[in-house]
């Protein structure tokens, strides 16, 4: 898990994206106990660069190959290795220089790089919902044989990860998912027709990347995280509930047999979650905001209307029913979302597209890899035709 120094060698897929800044923010806090092995981007080559300048990893990956001729080698320190392509971030993965890889890459194109990590044994700290909605079990299993661990960032699961603790396995009886409600909670269904993308990318607690804030606002972000919550805590889908808590402060909870309720509470703020998974099993002081308690606040809880937010249904139902279902959810949301952004598609399109594609896929109750690949690019070309 460390160098001969006892150092963590880190590395950070997506490191230009949300979960990635904050990974950095909270990595310059550690600097005498982490080294950044390896930092990645999509396209973003100037941030990377900026990295890379602070943080002088081993080696930096740009997965977008066509860039290669337009980046001049010399923007980088010539310590820092320069590779191009997708595959590029598998080898960082799974490379024996990186102890700890931090997947946040958004969408499906983080299940590559993930799925590399946990092949080679890494521990992962999973910011990457996607890779657990498509491949969960696949993932899980795949984990226990290679000996890899994977620590939870999305602040949900953080949080019962950390409830997890106070009791036995056998003694939970209940996971309960906290969720904001997003900006759209209090509108009545009349005015969610017109919900422009302006509207959805205004969240209000949480600041974030643009595909994962019109899941909030339609409630998709919280379906896919009680499918990532099914596999990654092997809980039944019956088990798993949602309520809604506007303040984002009681990041979820674990209800035990007895009836004892256990929360993980903090302000709205990825870089607690990211650093607890960092140093797991260990708590350090940190950067992240602390609570205020000299100040009064409520915390509100309310349960979810899905008649509003329909997507959480089809949650529950994937959670259900496992095998393809999930990649086709997470496919068919993926074009829904950057077709609602591009205009085509109205807001509340968004889970109807997601409900016909699932309905109407060749369903495989235990796919491989592959065959999710397969269903995934058959669900996207679906959704891209889709019309209401
Ligand atoms: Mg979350």
């Amino acid at each position: 898990m460390t160098d001969s120094a006892g150092i963590h060698r880190i590395a950070v897929l997506g490191s230009t994206g949300s979960i990635g800044t904050n990974c950095l923010e909270v990595l310059g806090e550690m600097r005498n106990e982490v080294s950044v092995a390896g930092l990645t981007a999509h396209r973003r080559w100037q941030d990377l660069q900026r990295q890379a300048e602070i943080f002088q990893p081993r080696r930096v990956v740009i997965s977008d190959a066509t860039l290669k001729d337009q980046i001049p080698r010399s923007s980088f320190s010539p310590k820092t290795e320069l590779v191009f392509g997708a595959e590029a971030i598998e080898a960082l993965a799974a490379d024996d220089e990186t102890d700890v890889v931090v997947a946040g890459i958004v969408g499906a194109a983080g299940l590559r790089g993930t799925w590399a990590a946990i092949e080679a044994g890494k521990r992962v700290c999973l910011a990457n919902k996607e890779t657990l909605v498509v491949a969960g079990p696949l993932v899980m299993e795949r984990a226990r044989e290679r000996g890899a661990t994977i620590i939870p960032v999305d602040s949900e699961h953080s949080a019962v990860f950390q409830a997890l603790q106070s009791g036995r396995r056998q003694e939970v009886k209940r996971v309960v998912l906290t969720a904001s409600g997003g900006p759209f909670r209090t509108w009545d269904a009349s005015r969610l027709k017109s919900v422009t993308p302006q509207e959805a990318m205004a969240h209000p607690t949480w600041n974030m990347g643009p595909k994962i804030t019109i899941d909030s606002a339609t409630l998709m972000n919280k379906a896919l995280e009680v499918i990532e919550a099914r596999w990654l805590f092997d809980l039944e889908a019956d088990q798993i509930e949602v309520v809604v808590h506007p303040q984002s402060i009681v990041h979820s909870f674990v209800e035990f047999v007895d009836g004892s309720v256990i929360a993980q509470l903090s302000p709205p703020d990825m870089k607690l979650p990211i650093q607890y998974a960092l140093t797991y099993p260990e708590r350090r002081s940190g950067i992240a905001p602390k609570l205020d308690w000299k100040t009064a606040f409520h915390l509100d809880f309310s349960p979810p209307d899905t008649d509003r937010f329909p997507a959480l249904l089809l949650g529950f139902e994937v959670a259900r029913r496992g095998g393809t279902c999930g990649a086709v959810l997470n496919a068919a949301n993926e074009v829904a979302v950057a077709r609602f952004l591009a205009g085509e598609l109205a807001f509340c399109d968004i889970p109807r597209a997601c409900r016909a594609v699932l309905d109407s896929h060749h369903f495989d109750p235990s796919p491989t890899l592959s065959e999710l690949f397969r269903q995934d690019t058959w669900a996207r070309e679906e959704t891209r035709q889709w019309s209401s």
